[in-house]
């Protein structure tokens, strides 16, 4: 039965009329659960993004738990986003606790509060979300009818630097794991089960770290470091039941799963405010900085039955315009054409429109980007992310000069006028000469752009360029490589600004400060907990947001916690050494990043697994599960 709990909503009123976007904090849209749609709820979860309304809205994977917590009648999942820092204010100042969005209940009532780890500059935000919701930042002090509070996400894969501040951490897919531990823990109430013996039983639920069972090893303290020098921490069970390894969650028959999570209307503007159909998962293209290509393999994709009818059912419950067909790879998917072909026969004239996230850099991408635009041409967007072959094939990019200016004559023969180019800065094995390279490409690139446009439009081409700092990342092969020592990059940029085309490409550099606080965070032990904490009291929050970044802080925090920030972020580790997420089992074996490692330093590439033979990452070898393709792929 639904339960009467504190409704907030009186209090919040008058405060919501002061701060900027109000509409962020007003929940009640369309689409959202009800309390009269769960009448026979009696668990109460809140799946929380710590990032504001119009970023954590437009998140697929929040969607998607919120409606799988939803689908079981005894559990009512609400959200919640961090308010902006002038409603955090504004809250502290009045006493009052963050609230969720569907009933105004405070945070701290819940039984399961989630909270996602999207990327490593959410850290200090996940504080800020405990800490205006009242409830103990860490988990030890959480007591017994505290909420239980859950992590998740791509972060989890390395999940030290946040193990204080979860009960548990979910490693993998949480579409069944977290409604299968939220009601294990509804089953658990009232038996007398203490806390601590509930968080003991839950680790043994496949993909589930609890964090309090994993004893710490400072550097060389850690008996399997003992002959390394370990500049992290390490961590083993604190028991022999503690499972030594967690195995991570995946979904299996992806096409079952339900295409069209519960869609939501917002009354203001998201970051992607459109419909977003995820058309695949995984990508085993196997760009060797790239997290994403590791962490979600075996590639599996839905049939173009399925997603053509999720298209026109979404469309038409929401009145959205515009669908977004969603993966890490998606104009590699192999019924693509045929999905495009079917979208713009049924949608013909009726204005919807299709977009694409990611872009393959060949002529087939540009093929299927035209297939998607008709006459409207935006932007293209191509990643090479090096500026010459041999750097592209030690991170195993995939992409020759020849796809590259295909790509290029292709897409502005057709009509395309605007076009956007990604590279990296810092990647491992780079030299002068390669970013010498990314200042050459370019003003071929835009040459080739310009030439193949009639005499008349060439004014109207152009082309902008942005380059970041390479952040290592664990489960990848470069995650024994750390970043660029300040001094050879700020020689890099002089060689990068030295030979970039002088007139016609905007050049944007990414903020590298932000590049090392990732690094230190994605590649850290625990210790790196107590740097986010003391960040945190030194006022970091919203990391992610340029005008909010604060290094000062961060600066501070390292001070007090002796954590190195320059020093952590360049380090390089030892192979054979043990690394902080040891004990989390991505399911890509640590001999296949190794020989991915060592392939990089010979300039080797490795092909995708989709298009040929597996080439042995070992998901598929050790796991029930296998690439789930839907036809031969287009090479
Ligand atoms: S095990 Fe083989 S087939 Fe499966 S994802 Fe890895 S490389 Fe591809």
């Amino acid at each position: 039965m639904f339960e009467e709990r504190t409704d907030m909503w009186e209090q919040y009123a008058p405060l919501l009329a002061h701060a900027e976007h109000p509409s962020r904090y007003l929940g009640q849209e369309w689409g959202a659960v009800t309390p009269s749609e769960k009448l026979e709820a009696d668990y109460h979860a809140v799946m929380i993004y710590p990032d504001v309304y119009e970023i954590g809205q437009a998140n697929q994977a929040v969607a998607i738990l919120y409606d799988r917590l939803n689908a079981d009648e005894h559990v009512f999942c609400e959200r919640a986003y961090l308010p902006w820092t002038d409603l955090a204010a504004a809250m502290r100042e009045a006493g009052l606790p963050l609230v969720s969005l569907e009933t105004y209940t405070p945070l701290s009532e819940f039984d399961f509060v989630g909270i996602t780890l999207p990327h490593e500059l959410a850290a200090t935000n996940v504080l800020e979300t405990l800490d205006l919701s009242g409830i103990p930042l860490h988990a030890s002090d959480r007591r017994e009818g505290d909420p239980f509070v859950f992590g998740g996400g791509p972060c989890a894969y390395n999940p030290e630097p946040y193990a204080p501040f979860f009960d548990a951490i979910f490693i993998g897919e949480g579409e069944e794991m977290d409604l299968e531990v939220a009601l294990q823990l509804r089953a658990w109430r009232g038996t007398g089960i203490s806390r601590k013996d509930q968080l003991r039983k839950l680790a043994h639920i496949p993909g589930v770290y609890v964090p309090s069972l994993y004893r710490v090893y400072a550097g060389p303290d850690a008996p399997a470091g003992a002959e390394f020098e370990l500049p992290y921490d390490v961590v083993e069970p604190i028991a022999e039941d503690i499972p030594e390894r967690v195995e991570r969650r995946i979904i299996t028959n992806f096409d079952a799963c339900d295409a069209l999570p519960r869609q939501i209307v917002p009354y203001s503007e998201l970051v992607h405010d459109r419909l977003s159909i995820e058309i695949l998962r995984g990508c085993a293209r196997g760009c060797r900085f790239c997290q994403a290509g590791m962490i979600y393999r075996p590639v599996r994709e839905r049939t173009a039955d399925t997603i053509v009818s999720a298209i026109a059912m979404g469309l038409a419950c929401t009145g959205y315009d515009e669908v977004s067909l969603t993966s890490l790879s998606s104009t590699d998917h192999s019924t693509i054409t045929d999905q495009l072909r079917r979208l713009n026969k049924r949608f013909h004239g009726t204005g919807v429109g299709v977009s694409i996230p990611s872009q393959r850099v060949d002529a087939f991408g540009v093929e299927l980007a035209r297939l998607i635009a008709g006459e409207k041409k935006g932007g293209l967007t191509l990643a090479p992310e090096a500026g010459t072959q041999h750097l592209r094939d030690v991170i195993n990019k995939g992409v020759t000069e020849e796809n590259l200016f295909n790509a290029v004559t292709t897409a502005f023969e057709a009509g395309w006028r605007r076009l956007k180019l990604y590279f990296m800065l810092g990647l491992p094995g780079e030299t002068d000469e390669d970013v010498a390279g990314i200042g050459d490409l370019c003003r071929r690139v835009y040459t080739a752009a310009k030439d193949s446009v009639p005499d008349n439009q060439r004014g109207n081409v152009r082309m902008s360029v942005s380059v970041a700092l390479f952040v290592p990342k664990a489960v990848t092969p470069f995650q024994w490589d750390g970043q660029l020592d300040r001094e050879t990059l700020m020689h890099r940029i002089n060689v990068l600004r030295d030979n970039f085309p002088r007139k016609g490409v905007d050049l944007h550099w990414h903020d590298s400060m932000t590049s090392y606080i990732e690094a230190v965070l994605s590649r850290g032990g625990r210790e790196c907990a107590e740097l986010v904490e003391r960040a945190w009291k030194h006022g970091a929050r919203f990391d992610a947001w340029s005008e909010q970044f604060d290094f000062d802080a961060w600066l501070a925090a390292a001070q007090e916690t002796g954590v190195d920030i320059f020093q952590t972020a360049m380090r390089s580790y030892e192979e054979e050494a043990p690394l902080p997420w040891d004990h989390i089992d991505s399911g890509v074996r640590k001999s296949y990043l190794r020989r991915e490692r060592a392939k990089a330093h010979l300039a080797q590439t490795t092909p995708d697994c989709t298009f040929g033979p597996c080439t042995g990452c070992g998901v598929c070898l050790d796991r029930p599960v296998d690439n789930e393709l839907e036809g031969a792929r287009h090479v």
